[in-house]
């Protein structure tokens, strides 16, 4: 069975390079328990080359975005060959704080095909703004999802994976969270989405994972009684102690 996938969005945090090599010090003790994972750090670009050396023995690189071309000369752009020389694997695309400040799912899409050129994973983000008793979220995430996808065919679509972000949940607390159940019925939604797209094998080949104020307190319902197959883990993921029990919850499952 593929290991449980945990990527931790650092954001734009710590403040500091000095901070960062302590975090991930902190990490690097539970450097076991994380082997049992697929784990991602995304940390904030300037610290990528200092995550590659701190966790080399227990992570993987992953960015926070990316440009949405291979080749040509874009100012402050974080183009495909840079990234995969510092051992970037994969890429968190559209992520909700990324789409406010107007990126489009045109460029989501864009971005993605230049990732799986790249041999880099789209982690391809989508997540409603808010929920309604008539569900009409569903309506909402169906087309976004469509619309980060569109043009993907069946073959390529294998090596993406989801995360599904709920936007009124991002930055909450546990206590604040999308309760299991409700997680558990939107998942089987996106899935049967993505079977409509590519048919049921290719949908049961796409890890979905969820992200979303999870902390040590929600982690292990959220995995136990849903269809996930791991975490996008912001706040908590700065915080030793919360990420390591985040990760312990993932491998209850198993
Ligand atoms: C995120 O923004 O991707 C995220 C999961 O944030 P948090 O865990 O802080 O809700």
């Amino acid at each position: 069975m593929a290991k449980p996938i945990l990527v931790a969005n650092w954001k734009n945090h710590p403040g500091s390079l000095a901070e960062a090599k302590a975090l991930l010090k902190g990490l690097s003790k539970e450097a076991r328990l994380y082997k049992n994972l697929s784990l991602f750090i995304a940390p904030p670009a300037p610290y990528l080359e200092l995550a590659a050396l701190k966790a080399r023995n227990f992570a993987r690189l992953a960015c926070q975005d990316m440009a949405a071309f291979s080749q040509g000369t874009y100012t402050a752009m974080l183009t495909p060959d840079i990234l995969k020389s510092l051992g970037v694997r994969l890429a968190i695309i559209g992520h909700s704080e990324r789409r406010a400040l107007g990126e489009t799912s045109a460029q989501v899409v864009d971005k993605v095909k230049v990732a799986l050129r790249a041999g880099i994973v789209p982690l391809v983000c989508i997540g409603e703004q808010a929920r309604d008793v008539d569900g009409e979220h569903f309506d909402i995430l169906r087309e976004e999802l469509k619309s980060s996808l569109s043009g993907l065919n069946a073959k390529t679509a294998r090596g993406i994976i989801i995360a599904y972000e709920p936007v009124w949940v991002i930055g909450k607390s546990a206590k604040d969270a999308l309760p299991p159940a409700e997680l558990a019925q939107t998942v089987i939604f996106l899935k049967k989405q993505l079977s409509d797209l590519y048919g049921r094998s290719v949908a049961e080949s796409i890890p979905i994972l969820y992200g979303g104020a999870v902390e040590p307190e929600n982690a292990g319902a959220l995995m136990r009684e849903t269809y996930i197959k791991g975490f996008l883990v912001g706040h908590a993921s700065l915080k030793p102690e919360s990420f390591k029990s985040i990760a312990e919850s993932l491998l209850t499952k198993i």
